[in-house]
């Protein structure tokens, strides 16, 4: 059976100034005479421009890490879906667990900014995983699941998207699932989103996140139901990153 095609998403979080543009290039380049994978980096929202341009025409697509519910308005310091479409993004990161603790995001304004984002032509990942306290407590699947369904708008269904199992406990802490923990969740998340959407949901890619690194991700990316990668600091270096789109090829 052919297998479909990963996709390898970087999260550069709040690092990246114009000097790290060097790193980007580096990475279209490599992934220039590599191929196999679908590459995209999700710079500071200063950089998504000036990242665009100079991706352009190459093989890395360039997103948001989130965008406001709304096209426009009196948001100081916020920026919508149409911005970041306008700045060359196709890409949007929703719902991290990093927006839904540092800053409150609930499941509703998470679906709220989905709905923004596919107006505005985006693609978005959808965040979604449970804290240590969660998993500890049996509750991971319940927890993951309850995400699924109240993030995802139903003006999805007939949309390009993907969603991210992230445990949160994993984020940044070089700490990950077992293999079989990741299948379960993974296996859990498509049912659910099936349930949300229907039947035409099943194809969306279910991203794993959470301390990917090249010595990890070729075993994670060969389990069921994982169809790409969401990287957080391995994603800042091309030497690092490569390795993780080269294990998904
Ligand atoms: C992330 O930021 O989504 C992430 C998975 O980070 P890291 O790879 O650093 O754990």
């Amino acid at each position: 059976m052919k297998q479909s095609v990963k996709m390898i998403v970087g999260n550069w979080k709040m690092n990246g100034v114009s000097a790290s543009l060097e790193q980007a290039q580096a990475i279209r380049d490599a992934v220039a005479g590599s191929g196999g994978a679908r590459v995209v980096l999700c710079p500071p929202a200063t950089l998504v421009a000036r990242m665009a341009d100079l991706l352009d025409g190459g093989g890395v697509a360039v997103g948001g890490q989130d965008c406001h519910a709304k096209p426009s308005g009196a948001f100081t310091g916020s920026i919508s879906a149409e911005m970041l479409a306008d700045a060359g993004a196709t890409v949007v990161i929703l719902g991290h667990s990093e927006r839904r603790t540092a800053f409150g995001e609930t499941d509703a304004e998470v679906a709220a900014k989905v709905e923004a984002a596919i107006a505005a032509g985006l693609e978005p990942i959808i965040c979604v995983g449970e804290t240590l306290e969660q998993r500890q407590a049996g509750d991971a699947i319940a927890v993951v699941s309850d995400q699924v369904a109240g993030s995802l708008p139903d003006g999805l269904s007939e949309r390009v998207f993907a969603v991210a199992y992230e445990p949160v406990w994993a984020i940044g802490t070089g700490l990950t699932p077992t293999l079989e923990q990741i299948a379960e969740v993974h296996a859990a998340v498509r049912v659910a989103i099936v349930a949300r959407l229907g039947e035409g949901a099943r194809t969306a890619p279910i991203l794993y996140g959470g301390s990917v690194k090249p010595e990890n991700a070729r075993d994670i990316l060969a389990t069921a139901e994982v169809g790409g990668a969401l990287v957080g600091g391995a994603s800042l270096k091309a030497a690092d990153f490569m390795p993780i789109i080269q294990a998904a090829a």
